[in-house]
C-alpha cells in the first residue's frame, strides 16, 4: 500500500456519532493501545525470603514501595535494568522494609473499599494502582503495567464501581475455566456437568456431587493462578470422593503433589489480599 491511499483509507474512518476521525488521532489512539499492551506484566522475585513484585516500566529510575496493609514489596524498575540491580536495591533496603513491615503489623486494619484513585487491588496475585478515569468512554477496566485502569462515567458510585470491578473478576475467571477443565478433566478423568463463578463469603470453591456442578468464588481473580488452578482440582477431586478423607488427600497428591504449598499460599493471599 503506498503512503496516498494509506492515507485516504486511515481518514475515511468514523468514529461512533459518525464523525470523520482524522487519519492522524487514529494512528495515534492505535499506537497509544498498542503501547498499553506491550507493556511487560509485572512478576515475581525473590529475595533473602522477601517476595517482591517487580514491573519494569519506561522509567528513569527504581522505585520501591510497600503496600498496605501488611507491606507487600512492589517495585517499578527501568525497561533494561537486570534482575541482579533490582535485587542488589532491594537489599540494601532490607533493614528499612523489615522495620516497615512490623509497623504494618500493628496497625489496625482499614477493610473498607471505596475505589477511588490510589487504592491498591489485587489481580492474579500481583498488587495494582487503581486509576479511576471518568468520561463518557465505554465503562472497563484494563491493565497498564501495574496500574488498574477503571474507565466510568462521570457520576458513578462506590456500589456501580465495585460491580464494575466483580465483572472485570468474574470475566477473568470466566476465561480462564475453560482451559484449566480441558487440563484436569482428562488427567482427572472426571467432568463436571457444569460450572459457575459467585461471590462466596467463606469458601474459595464448592462442589455439588450429586449434580456434578462446580462453583468458583469471584475472589479467586484476586489470587496468584496456580492458587485458582488448586481449587479447581481439589472440586474436581470431589467428583472421585466426596469427603474429605484419607482418600482425597491422597487423590490430591497424585494429581498435584505440591497442593499442600498451594493451599498454604492461597490463605496467604487472603490475608494480605483481602483484607485490603
Ligand atoms: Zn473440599
Amino acid at each position: 500500500m503506498n503512503g496516498l491511499r494509506y492515507y485516504n483509507a486511515m481518514s475515511s474512518i468514523k468514529d461512533k456519532k459518525g464523525q470523520t476521525v482524522s487519519w492522524i488521532n487514529q494512528l495515534k489512539s492505535t499506537f497509544v493501545a498498542k503501547a498499553k499492551v506491550s507493556l511487560p506484566t509485572p512478576f515475581l522475585m525473590q529475595v533473602a525470603q522477601l517476595e517482591v513484585h517487580v514491573t519494569r516500566k519506561p522509567i528513569k529510575h527504581l522505585h520501591l514501595r510497600l503496600v498496605p496493609p501488611t507491606g507487600v514489596v512492589q517495585v517499578s524498575a527501568p525497561i533494561h535494568l537486570s534482575d541482579e540491580r533490582i535485587r542488589a536495591a532491594v537489599l540494601a533496603r532490607l533493614d528499612w522494609i523489615k522495620e516497615k513491615q512490623t509497623a504494618f503489623a500493628q496497625r489496625p486494619q482499614a477493610s473498607v473499599r471505596e475505589y477511588i484513585t490510589g487504592e491498591t487491588h489485587y489481580y492474579l496475585g500481583s498488587p495494582y494502582r487503581l486509576q479511576v478515569v471518568s468520561g463518557k468512554a465505554k465503562q472497563q477496566i484494563m491493565i497498564c503495567g501495574d496500574v488498574l485502569q477503571m474507565h466510568v462515567l462521570a457520576q458513578t458510585t462506590a456500589e456501580k464501581r465495585a460491580a464494575l470491578m466483580n465483572t472485570f473478576y468474574r470475566d477473568t475467571l470466566k476465561a480462564m475455566m475453560p482451559d484449566l477443565l480441558a487440563k484436569w478433566q482428562p488427567i482427572m478423568g472426571v467432568r463436571a456437568n457444569d460450572w459457575g463463578i459467585k461471590a462466596m463469603k467463606t469458601r474459595w470453591g464448592s462442589c455439588n456431587t450429586r449434580d456434578k456442578r462446580i462453583w468458583m468464588s469471584l475472589m479467586l481473580a484476586k489470587v496468584p493462578p496456580e492458587c485458582i488452578e488448586y481449587v479447581l482440582v481439589h472440586e474436581l477431586a470431589h467428583l472421585i470422593e466426596a469427603n474429605h478423607s484419607p482418600r482425597f488427600h491422597a487423590l490430591m497428591t497424585q494429581f498435584l503433589p505440591h497442593w499442600a504449598e498451594l493451599k498454604q499460599k492461597l490463605n496467604q493471599s487472603a490475608r494480605s489480599e483481602l483484607m485490603l
